[in-house]
């Protein structure tokens, strides 16, 4: 779906902001993107869909150049970005407004955009909410009304750069299982996050540092190098690091707990 080639990219600084980027991301994978603050996870999301291009190497999507002008408009429409303010991202006066805008500027027929509409907000679970303004709704529902806008475009991706992170716990866990049905029905769905214990649900995560693509592998073998991740000070999921405490204390448990009922499962067994 997505394919970087030694993606190097700077911004006018002198220390560029991704280095020798390789990366596939398949049709339909879950992948999670974490790093700490300023390892170019925005950066890398924004040459997903042609908003940055590379200053060397090179970025295709479906084998289409994403630094030709030409492909930029299909991209795009491939390719929906959500962002980490539910505020800035709410442009119209109503909910269905709100979703409506993205399918006037591409000219849907009228009543397709209705379809289109009605469809996207029931994946989202706010049909019901349609007539509503955007001070009725609470963060994660508007972050909802966002991603629905997207949908609404048939998209093949979706990409949500730190888009859970002004929501409170609720909000949180509606944006992750909206992200998961989309993916059980087959959209490529990216999620950057700073939140440790999002990082285990994914096929295929990556870690990010000061540029570069530090580590990838699907959660389990990320979370196994949990010294590389301490090395570079990245906070991992509770339950890993719990898990990972009481076996340098000679606790005998074995590597592979990576949740937290499994984890209090074998302490049980043990005691
Ligand atoms: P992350 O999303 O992981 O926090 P970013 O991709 O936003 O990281 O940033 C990567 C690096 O690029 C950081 O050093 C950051 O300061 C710099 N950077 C990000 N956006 C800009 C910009 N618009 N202009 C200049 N430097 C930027
Ligand atoms: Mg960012």
């Amino acid at each position: 779906m997505i394919s970087f080639k030694q993606v190097c990219f700077s911004y006018e600084q002198e220390q560029p902001a991704l280095i020798g980027i390789d990366l596939t991301i398949e049709a339909g994978e879950f992948v999670t993107i974490i790093g700490h603050n300023g390892s170019g996870k925005s950066t890398l999301a924004k040459h997903m869909n042609g908003l940055l291009q590379p200053s060397s190497g090179r970025v295709s999507v479906q084998g289409l150049c994403a630094s030709e002008k030409e492909n930029l408009w299909r991209i795009r429409q491939w390719i929906g970005m959500v962002f980490q303010n539910p505020d800035n991202q709410f442009v119209a006066p109503t909910v269905l407004d709100d979703v409506a805008f993205g399918l006037e500027n591409l000219g849907v027929a009228r009543k397709e955009m209705i379809e289109r509409i009605e469809w996207a907000l029931d994946q989202v679970e706010m049909w019901e909410y349609r007539d509503r303004q955007p001070h009725q709704l609470s963060g994660g529902q508007k972050q909802r009304v966002a991603v629905a806008g997207i949908l609404a475009m048939k998209p093949k991706v979706i990409v949500l750069d730190e888009s859970t992170a002004m929501l409170d716990p609720i909000g949180r866990q509606e944006l992750l299982e909206t992200m998961r049905k989309l993916h059980q029905e087959g959209i490529t769905v990216v999620n950057i996050t700073h939140y440790p214990d999002e990082a285990l649900i994914c096929d295929r995560l990556l870690v990010m540092n000061k540029g570069e693509l530090f580590l990838q592998g699907t959660p389990q073998d990320v979370f196994k190098q949990i010294s590389k991740l301490r090395s570079i000070q990245l906070d991992v999921p509770f339950v890993v690091e719990l898990a990972d405490r009481l076996r340098r204390k000679g606790v005998p448990l074995s590597v592979d707990i990576w949740k937290t009922d499994e984890l209090v499962e074998r302490l049980w067994n043990l005691l």
